[in-house]
């Protein structure tokens, strides 16, 4: 799968790119990220990619000019496996679901903004989705292009060693969860300061500790994440209308 980066940050993704999952992946060839310099589209002098608001207020916004043309240069066949993502607090929420179908896909470029966001036209006229990672305001699109890269690249087969382990994750449907919260893991030592590791997991009972890990998945979402078990419900009784 190969992501392409619109920012003008360039240096940003060093970093996170770098590490673990996602720098083996792009080792073995699974997964391309090419980032792009958004000033490399402007024809000024200064390669100014902001101006002022219309109607006036506080900071600037990106133009559309570079980025229209960044986008036709990059990416010029837009299909439903290769589309155009700005990210913006404005957005759909991205989520786990999404992550998945994102995982489907031959190409995406992501679009970063700064400033007091991008000119309108981008979302309106350029952009296939438009997605926030949260409700909140970021500095800039760059962590949040880095969040949705990834959550999408471990999904890709072959990312993780063990294709279970994909499964058994929170908000993924098939695992213990189903749909909710990963169930509570322990390693090593089994008695940490006094506090004991449930002693189902060490008893060898393969169904009993699947029986276990299942409940603690229900209470913990119960607790720190009721909105998914209301959700939840609420999918239930729409597939059975
Ligand atoms: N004025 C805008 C915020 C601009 S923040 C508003 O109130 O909606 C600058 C840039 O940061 C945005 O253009 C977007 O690319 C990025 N950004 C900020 N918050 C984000 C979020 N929750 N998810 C994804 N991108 C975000």
């Amino acid at each position: 799968m190969i992501f392409h980066v619109l920012t003008i940050f360039p240096e940003f993704f060093a970093g996170p790119f770098g590490y673990g999952v996602v720098e083996r992946a792009r080792q073995a060839g699974v997964l391309d990220i090419r980032i792009h310099n958004l000033r490399d589209w402007t024809h000024d002098r200064h390669k100014t990619v902001d101006d002022r608001p219309f109607g006036g207020g506080e900071g600037m916004l990106l133009k559309p000019e570079p980025i229209f043309l960044a986008v036709e240069e990059i990416l010029p066949e837009r299909t439903g496996a290769r589309q155009v993502i700005l990210l913006s607090a404005q957005g759909r929420l991205f989520d786990q679901r999404m992550a998945n179908e994102l995982s489907g896909m031959a190409e995406l470029l992501l679009i970063c903004g700064r400033y007091e966001g991008v000119d309108e036209r981008v979302a309106e006229h350029l952009a296939d989705r438009e997605l926030s990672i949260g409700n909140y305001v970021l500095s800039g699109g760059e962590l949040a292009a880095a969040v949705v890269i990834d959550a999408v690249a471990r999904l890709l087969p072959g990312v993780l060693g063990n294709e279970w382990s994909r499964v058994f994750e929170s908000f993924e449907e098939r695992g213990h969860g189903e749909g909710l919260l990963d169930c509570p893991q322990y390693t090593r030592p089994a008695d940490f300061r006094g506090w004991r590791v449930p002693e189902v997991l060490l008893s060898g009972d393969h169904k009993q500790i699947r029986r276990w890990r299942r409940q603690a998945a229900q209470e913990k979402t119960a607790r720190l994440r009721p909105d998914l078990l209301q959700s939840k419900i609420e999918d239930q009784d729409f597939n059975h209308e």
